[in-house]
C-alpha cells in the first residue's frame, strides 16, 4: 500500500525536511526491516539526501543549481518553468532508503528533502515500504 503526505512550499526553489514525516510512514507500516521507497509525482520538484545541521548546505545547493540552471535562458517551453524541469531531472524523484529495527538506515549527518524548483506550491510525497 502507497501512503503520501503534503508538503506546502513557500518560495520558488526551497528544500524542506522531511525526514519525521517518512519516518513517520515507517513506524506506521510496521515493518521492521526493508526499503522506503519516496517518491515525488511531479515535473517540477524532486527528492534528495543531504546535510540539515547546517542549513548553509541546503541554500549552497540551491544557490548552485540556480546559477548552472538560470530561471531565464531563452527556453523553448512557454510555460516558463523549463529550469525547475531541468533540476527536477537532474536531481531525481526518488529515494530509496534502507529501513533497519523500524526505522531509516540515515547516516548521521544525513537528511530526506523534499526539493521544491518551481514553488510556491502544495505537494504531493508518496513513500512505500516494503517487507525484506
Ligand atoms: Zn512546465
Amino acid at each position: 500500500m502507497i501512503k503520501q503526505f503534503r508538503v506546502k512550499t513557500n518560495t520558488r526553489t526551497e528544500l524542506v525536511d522531511i525526514t519525521q514525516a517518512v519516518q513517520r510512514m515507517v513506524a506506521e507500516s510496521g515493518i521492521r526491516s526493508g526499503v522506503c521507497y519516496v517518491f515525488v509525482p511531479h515535473t517540477t520538484a524532486g527528492v534528495t539526501i543531504n546535510e540539515n545541521t547546517d542549513p548553509n548546505v541546503g541554500r549552497d545547493i540551491l544557490k548552485e543549481l540556480n546559477k548552472v540552471i538560470p530561471f531565464d535562458d531563452n527556453y523553448g517551453h512557454n510555460e516558463g518553468n523549463s529550469a525547475a524541469h531541468i533540476k527536477s531531472t537532474l536531481v531525481g524523484m526518488s529515494k530509496s532508503i534502507l529501513v533497519e529495527e523500524g526505522r531509516l538506515a540515515l547516516g548521521t549527518w544525513q537528511a530526506i528533502f523534499f526539493c521544491e524548483f518551481d514553488g510556491p506550491r502544495e505537494r504531493r510525497v508518496m513513500v512505500k515500504v516494503m517487507k525484506d
